[in-house]
This record gives structure tokens, C-alpha cells and sequence, in this order.
């Protein structure tokens, strides 16, 4: 637990929140500033600050925990299709750090727009950029 975490405070139920899910390592609850209404927020009950801190170990459980609350926010909202995101760090939009995975409902014609997509210089830039990723994996 960080003492200064309000995620950690929503999981020692310090603070209220509309909960969907619980399992012995993850919770899920409404976002309370919807993108849509139904969007919601799966997390690790551990503080871990971004994605690049995740024991691998939890990523089963985060993804069955992901499966289910968007099967079931996708049932109870009707919705037509569904987006994952996820933001590391303040240039990447997070406002809580401790990770969680937005699960945001989405409808036809609902006008959300994601984000404008570029390209690569032509020659090698992105097979480049690819070999300087491989090399970078551990
Ligand atoms: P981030 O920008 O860090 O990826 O997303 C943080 C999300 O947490 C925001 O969408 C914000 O609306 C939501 N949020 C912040 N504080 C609270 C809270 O106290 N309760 C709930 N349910 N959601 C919160
Ligand atoms: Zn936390």
C-alpha cells in the first residue's frame, strides 16, 4: 500500500467506489469521469506505478480480470465495441500512478477519437527502428 495512492486507498476501501470486480489480486470499478458511461477501471490491488513495474507473474490474472469486466460492461451497456488503454507516465496522459487498464465502451457514431496516425521516412527508418526494439528486449 502508498499512503499517498488513491487507488490504494480505493483498494483498502478508505475511499468509495463503484466496484464491478474483485479477485484475490485485482479490482475493477467505474472511472468516475466516464469516457462513456460504463467505463471501467481494472487494476492490480498491489501498487505497481506503470506497466514497465507489473510482475509478469500478475498478467494472468490482469488479463482474466480484463476479460471478464468487458464481457460484462459490454452486456450491461449494450455497447458495440470496447477499447483498452493504458498510460505510463504523465507525458502519456496517467493522472494515478499506480497502473490500471481502461476498459471504455464504445458505440456506434459516438465520436471518440483515438489518435492520428503517421508514417516512417521511406528507406530503412522503421525497419531500423524494429532491429533497435529487438535488440532492446530482455
Ligand atoms: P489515467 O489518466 O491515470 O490513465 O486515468 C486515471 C483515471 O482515474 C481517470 O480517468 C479518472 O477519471 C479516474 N479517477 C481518478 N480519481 C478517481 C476516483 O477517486 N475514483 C474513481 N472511480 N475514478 C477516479
Ligand atoms: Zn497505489
Amino acid at each position: 500500500m502508498n499512503n499517498d495512492c488513491i487507488f490504494c486507498k480505493i483498494v483498502a476501501r478508505e475511499i468509495p467506489c463503484a466496484k464491478v470486480f474483485e479477485s484475490e489480486t485485482c479490482l475493477g470499478f467505474l472511472d468516475i469521469a466516464p469516457v462513456n458511461k460504463g467505463h471501467a477501471l481494472v487494476l492490480p490491488k498491489a501498487h505497481h506505478p506503470t506497466l514497465w513495474d507489473m510482475p509478469t507473474e500478475l498478467a494472468e490474472d490482469m488479463f482474466a480480470a480484463m476479460k471478464s469486466v468487458s464481457l460484462a460492461v459490454r452486456e450491461a451497456t449494450g455497447a458495440d465495441g470496447l477499447n483498452v488503454m493504458q498510460n505510463n507516465l504523465e507525458p502519456a496522459g496517467q493522472l494515478v500512478p499506480h497502473l490500471h487498464f481502461h476498459l471504455i465502451p464504445r458505440f456506434g457514431g459516438d465520436g471518440l477519437q483515438l489518435w492520428d496516425q503517421g508514417s516512417y521516412a521511406s528507406g530503412d527508418e522503421m525497419d531500423e527502428l524494429a532491429s533497435k526494439i529487438r535488440n532492446a528486449l530482455r
